[in-house]
């Protein structure tokens, strides 16, 4: 799960020996850990390769981002720099499309 931090919020969190303990109207409503992150998620090296899109889906965040375009050397660094660690599972790849999709596979091909 990844929330957002919002002060206006119902929920809240609070910290119980080494469970983190979320909170509604002061009855807990979920108890659990907060995995740190390798790059990006969890055990994984998750690269957006166009941070910046065309589109608007409802529920993705990458428009509102309007960030870079990284090239095939950066995303291979974060490869490198997740796998030294040795706690990498998976690497997962997605983006955004920042100009079209034409345009995204040329880039990548
Ligand atoms: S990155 Fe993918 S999911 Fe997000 S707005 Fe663009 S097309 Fe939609």
């Amino acid at each position: 799960m990844r929330l957002e931090i919002n002060r206006n919020s119902q929920l809240k969190i609070t910290k119980e020996n080494n469970d983190f303990i979320i909170l509604k109207d002061n009855k807990e409503l979920v108890r659990g850990d907060i995995e740190s992150v390798l790059a990006h998620c969890p055990e994984q090296a998750y690269i957006t390769l166009s941070e910046r899109c065309i589109y608007d889906c409802t529920f993705c965040s990458v428009p509102k981002l309007q960030g870079k375009i990284k090239t095939l050397k950066e995303a291979i660094n974060i490869v490198e720099q997740a796998k030294k660690t040795g706690l990498m599972k998976a690497i997962a790849i997605t983006s955004g499309v920042a100009k079209s999709p034409e345009d995204e596979i040329e880039r990548r091909g």
